[in-house]
């Protein structure tokens, strides 16, 4: 088995996967016809199970009853509503042989040891978050609360993303619902320097930042939604046209104790801002991401939350130069359009 490797960058704290395992010639990049068409036989669909990995969790549906399973049946169980799978082509692995062994002088080296997981959303192809039933979607929050639990637990794993990209625009290479898991052995720029100012902020005024923020935006012009537990708001400094961020009012670093109540509560603000988003724009591309802290030190001052990215610019010279980035659209103009939005359709 090839490793992966996680290269960082000569002077700044940038890490990149050199993923050789899914590794492509550059004439590869050159567009076909048969990119745009789409696949004949989807892996994901209910039947095709056995063109995937083993499915390491499933949500059966037994007599209205969910029971959860993996797949360790012959013939492979077809009576699913959730099933994750191992990535065929993942960029994080865990090689069970050992083979994996880097040069540990290195500082700017680390292999991708890891696990990279496909979330089956929905038996139905088409499934839409938007439009799903909310138990559905409640299902899904369970699941990913599952695999982060067992993902994060793993001696060799720092962080767990979890991450949704819907659209081929969006990097959506299977046009099925789904997820993304990936859990890596490295702590990622963003996560850690969401970390640091929260806690700094936090030695500072004993309170954490990120509930005074919510505490602000509740009652700013960027509010967009909330319920008893949840409040969806544009960001101040959205780098993206109407990108907004969920966040729990209750104060947690990661989702692994939500309540009942609590993933019914997550479940309608995703519900609402994301049907807002596709009916505003006429269902346009999208990445959301969990931002999470699963090291237990951090759970007084790191607030877990769930940002969402629609895809309507593209980020160019500029951007990519500098890492500052151009947004044509105020967030307070994003949240007036997308709160008008959610009112309207109810
Ligand atoms: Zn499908
Ligand atoms: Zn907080
Ligand atoms: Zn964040």
């Amino acid at each position: 088995m090839v490793c992966n490797e996680i290269r960082k960058d000569y002077l700044m704290n940038r890490w990149v996967v050199i993923a050789t395992e899914r590794s492509r010639r550059p004439t590869d990049f050159v567009k076909s016809k048969a990119d745009s068409a789409k696949e004949k036989v989807c892996p994901l669909c209910v039947g095709n199970e056995a063109l995937t990995p083993q499915a390491v969790l499933l949500y059966l549906n037994e007599k209205g009853k969910i029971i959860k399973d993996a797949d360790n049946h012959q013939p492979r169980k077809k009576n699913w509503i959730i099933r994750v799978v191992p990535n065929l082509y993942p960029a994080f692995s865990y090689p069970l042989d050992g083979s994996c062994n880097v040069d540990r002088r290195a500082v700017n080296l680390v292999n991708a040891v890891g696990h990279h997981e496909v979330l089956v959303e929905s038996p139905n192809h088409d499934e839409d978050l938007s439009s799903t039933k909310l138990e559905q979607l409640i299902n899904l929050i369970n699941a990913y609360i599952d695999r982060l639990d067992t993902l994060g637990s793993k001696p060799y794993v720092k962080h767990v993303a979890i991450f949704r990209n819907y659209g081929k625009e969006a990097g959506a290479s299977l046009t099925h619902a789904h997820s993304q898991i990936i859990a890596m052995p490295i702590l990622p720029r963003v996560i850690k320097e969401e970390i640091k100012a929260s806690r700094n902020f936090y030695d500072k005024n004993k309170k954490c930042v990120f509930c005074e923020i919510i505490e602000n935006e509740k009652k700013g012009p960027r509010l967009i939604f909330q319920n008893s537990g949840f409040v969806v708001f544009a960001p101040y400094a959205s780098i993206q046209p109407l990108e907004f961020w969920i966040f729990p009012k209750k104060h947690n670093s990661t989702l692994l104790a939500l309540t009942k109540s609590e993933k019914n509560l997550f479940a309608e603000s995703m519900k609402k801002s994301l049907s807002a988003l596709r009916v505003l724009v006429n269902d346009p591309p999208y990445n959301y991401g969990f931002h999470i802290s699963i090291n237990k030190k951090t759970q007084k001052y790191y607030h877990w939350h769930l940002e969402v990215y629609p895809k309507l610019s593209i980020w160019a010279g500029f951007e990519k130069s500098t890492g500052i980035y151009i947004n044509t659209v105020p967030p307070e103009i994003a949240a007036l359009e997308l709160s008008k939005t959610i009112k309207k359709i109810g």
